[in-house]
């Protein structure tokens, strides 16, 4: 039986084992956590990671923990007014034929540990350090001197990722010049004229928020996005530093956003450190390694797209794994079938990072910038915020 190891138990990890076990490989998975978690966050799922889960099965789970808000409302933070609009709801789910979804990050990882754990070996306390590979096996150890080897590895070991390190050796993320700061608030604690159930982005120069419903419906994800410098540790701030920095770097906003803000009863502070875009498959893919998620591809979250492309990535392992062709002697050729994963994830994956950044730019933009998007927005309106490419995919291997 071909075997295979994981690092890292994030969407990535997880998705990736899950698909191997679907598989028929053996995994072992390793993750550094004493238990499995995710942050107190949400996530915004588009159409292209939603039908990601709906052909692993997992619509039904997906539609028990999530929010699916009727619109995406682009608005000016300082004078409230709309500036543009997706319908989501039935009209996104009919275009593309799966719904745009919201939820806490730790309902889906919860719903892809449910369908590894007691199938795929998943050891925890187990900090990768490094690995070696031939042409027949990959072997590795964690920082604990404990060895594992196997026929493939999967980096899935985030933004910070070891595997990614030894790789590709090319140094580590770099600060973005955001910081994110993310707060999770009861709806139920919300003025009734806030309790929406819609995606808004709230725009300024050189700021911007979103908050979206999780949870079914009963909390509301708060994400605000400043420009600023890394705080030497963030871990150390208290609640009020950070919402009293926080507020000094908004200014004055519209009313219903400062009532959203004044909801918050704690921030979390979020550095967002990033990597240039995708350049080639080699990026992805060398021998018996390949990296998928954040370790691969880290992202500015303003497409919010950076689990989406850990899901997809996972998604066309699955179904390359299902093709014949890569099977020799009824043994996998992993070089072979991770290079053809390489070259069916870079260019979509790279492309989405350098949209996310440019999205970044506009976001933020003032002056004649600025004027040219509202304009742009209030003209084209869903045309502009729109994004078939996108929620169209993930796109089949060929
Ligand atoms: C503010 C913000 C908002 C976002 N919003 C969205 C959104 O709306 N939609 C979306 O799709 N994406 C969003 N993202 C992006 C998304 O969160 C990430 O792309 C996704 O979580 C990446 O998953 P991953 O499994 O690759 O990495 P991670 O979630 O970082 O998981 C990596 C795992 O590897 C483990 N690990 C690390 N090093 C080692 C080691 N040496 N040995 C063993 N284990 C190790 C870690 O403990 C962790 O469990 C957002 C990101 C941010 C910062």
């Amino acid at each position: 039986m071909d075997d295979l190891l994981v690092t890292g138990g994030g969407m990535a990890g997880l998705s990736a084992a899950l698909v191997a076990l679907r598989a028929g490989l053996k995994v072992t998975l390793l993750e550094q956590a004493e238990v499995f978690s995710e942050v107190g966050a949400g996530i915004q799922l588009g159409p292209n990671a939603v039908r990601v889960l709906h052909d692993w099965g997992l619509e039904a789970r997906l539609r028990a923990v999530a929010a699916f808000p009727e619109a995406l409302c682009v608005r000016d933070a300082r004078s409230g007014g709309l500036l543009g609009q997706l319908t989501l709801g039935a009209a996104i789910r009919q275009r593309y034929g799966q719904p745009y979804a919201t939820l806490h990050r730790a309902d889906l990882h919860q719903i892809l540990l449910r369908q590894v754990l007691g199938s795929v070996d998943c050891r925890l306390r187990q900090r990768v350090q490094g690995f070696e590979q031939d042409e027949a096996r990959v072997r590795l150890q964690t920082e604990d001197g404990a060895r594992y080897q196997a026929d493939a590895l999967l980096g899935c070991d985030g933004l910070w990722s070891r595997v990614r390190a030894q790789l590709l050796a090319d140094g580590p993320p770099v600060f973005s010049g955001d910081l994110a700061y993310r707060a999770m608030v009861p709806v139920a604690d919300l003025p009734p004229d806030l309790r929406r159930n819609e995606v808004t982005v709230w725009l300024a120069p050189g700021l911007h928020a979103v908050n979206y419903p999780v949870r079914a419906g009963e909390w509301m994800n708060i994400i605000v996005v400043v420009e600023g410098e890394i705080p030497s540790d963030p871990e150390s701030w208290d609640h009020a530093a950070q919402a009293s920095r926080l507020r000094a770097a908004l200014g004055a906003v519209h009313g219903d956003f400062d009532r959203l803000l004044q909801a918050v009863a704690e921030w979390r502070l979020w550095p967002l450190n990033v990597r240039p875009p995708m350049r080639g498959p080699r990026e992805h893919a060398r021998g018996r390694v390949a990296l998928l998620g954040d370790a691969a591809h880290p992202t500015r979250p303003y497409l919010a797209q950076g689990a989406a492309m850990a899901l997809e990535d996972a998604w066309t392992l699955g179904r390359l794994l299902e093709q014949p062709r890569w099977r020799v002697a009824g043994r996998l050729d992993w070089p072979g079938l991770l290079q053809a994963l390489a070259q069916q994830r870079w260019r979509r994956n790279g492309w989405i990072q350098q949209r996310s950044r440019r999205n970044g730019l506009i976001f933020h933009a003032s002056g004649p910038l600025r004027w040219g998007r509202d304009l742009a927005m209030g003209l084209l309106g869903e045309r502009l915020i729109d994004l078939p490419e996108l929620y169209r995919g993930p796109p089949r291997p060929v």
